[in-house]
């Protein structure tokens, strides 16, 4: 998305095998590598796309060159308690929760909560990992252990009647920009479909707006950063988690005929004159994600089928396949909303 706008990319990322080696300048050491952080420092401005990077290096970047989003966005958005702590703190209604830091946060937690719950890792989970769903105390203690005895928190069952995402930029002047607001799916913890429009009561997008916009002022960011909510069956919103970069469910806007997420993120890194990133046509996304068959194998998307399918296009990531692993997505792109949800559920059965 840079390249279109003359802008070159450089990567900090330790894993060579990372799919940046194919489309950037990259760099492989250690996040806080101190001749790549000098390397990032010579760039007009630094990103990041995942939010497992030490709070230490955006702060040693900090100061020398323009971090969007910074330290503080990063540091909340990446430990689950600080995040919901920040997001009441901006105004959010989130899960209730408590937090579980050693054993002895333990006894009665799950009554504060309302009986039942799930209890997360404070820090990198993703895609459902790092979670257990507990019902009795003697199941809490022993998800706690299995999940390593590490600071946990524990989040009330919220019954939510559908699950939304909505992005935000912010430049440094202030100034807001909003993503489409799109309706998510998701298996066993891991994010299926992505829908836009999303459907439900009126107002939603409005509410998703004003949460959006009131986080991204409360915690002073600069840059683009990502809500997940659940919507309840009053229409209200709870927010889920944060991510403070582009999102998977955003993944729609690269072939919904508007601005994609990523140059929408290009835009408000650079501070480049950045509107609302709505696609033009109704659009979805269906994840690729590593299935095993009987035998242990992988089980294939049907490529042929997919391709006949009108309105597909494919984006796979170029990485090793592996049970459970995000490998690549599928957009579909329709004239009307009718079609895109007949033609979602065929392009749904071609894919494991
Ligand atoms: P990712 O970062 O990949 O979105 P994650 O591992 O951080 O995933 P969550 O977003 O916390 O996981 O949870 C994954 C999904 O599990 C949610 O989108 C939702 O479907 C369900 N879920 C999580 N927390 C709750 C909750 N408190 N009540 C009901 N469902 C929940
Ligand atoms: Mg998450
Ligand atoms: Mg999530």
């Amino acid at each position: 998305a840079a390249l279109p706008l003359g802008v070159r990319v450089r990567v900090l990322e330790p894993d060579p095998a990372a799919p940046a080696r194919l489309c950037a300048e990259h760099l492989h050491a250690p996040y806080t590598d101190p001749a790549g952080l000098v390397a990032l420092a010579e760039c007009d401005a630094v990103t990041l796309e995942f939010e497992n990077v030490p709070v230490e290096a955006l702060a040693a970047l900090e100061g020398r060159v323009p971090v969007r989003p910074g330290g503080g966005v990063l540091a909340r958005s990446k430990h689950r308690a600080l995040e919901k702590e920040a997001l009441r703190e901006a105004g959010a209604a989130t899960a209730p929760f408590v937090r579980l830091d050693t054993e002895a946060d333990l006894p009665g937690a799950l009554a504060q909560v309302g009986g039942q719950g799930l209890l997360k890792t404070s820090e990198l989970g993703y895609d459902g990992k790092g979670q257990a769903r507990v019902s009795t105390e003697a199941e809490l203690s022993a998800a706690w252990t299995e999940l390593g005895q590490v600071p946990c928190v524990l989040e009330g069952l919220v019954p939510f009647e559908r699950e939304l995402s909505l992005a935000v930029a912010r430049s440094p002047q202030g100034e807001v920009a909003f993503g489409p607001l799109v309706e998510n799916v998701h298996r066993r913890g891991i994010l299926r479909t992505s829908v836009f429009p999303a459907q439900g009561p009126a107002g939603a997008e409005v509410r998703a707006r004003e949460l959006a916009r009131a986080v991204a002022e409360h915690w002073n960011l600069e840059g683009l950063l990502t809500l997940e909510f659940f919507q309840l069956p009053d229409g209200e919103l709870v927010v889920n988690e944060v991510a403070p970069r582009v999102h998977n469910s955003g993944h729609l806007t690269q072939d919904g005929g508007g601005l994609s997420q990523f140059e929408a993120q290009v835009r408000a890194v650079l501070d480049l004159p950045l509107t609302s990133w709505q696609p033009l046509h109704p659009c979805a996304m269906v994840n690729v994600v590593g299935v095993a068959g009987d035998q242990g194998g992988p089980l294939t998307p049907d490529w042929a089928a997919i391709d006949a399918l009108e309105g597909t296009r494919v984006h796979l990531y170029h990485k090793a396949w592996r049970a459970g692993r995000k490998l690549g997505h599928v957009n579909l792109v329709t004239p009307d909303e009718a079609a895109l949800r007949a033609r979602l559920a065929r392009l749904e059965a071609l894919i494991p």
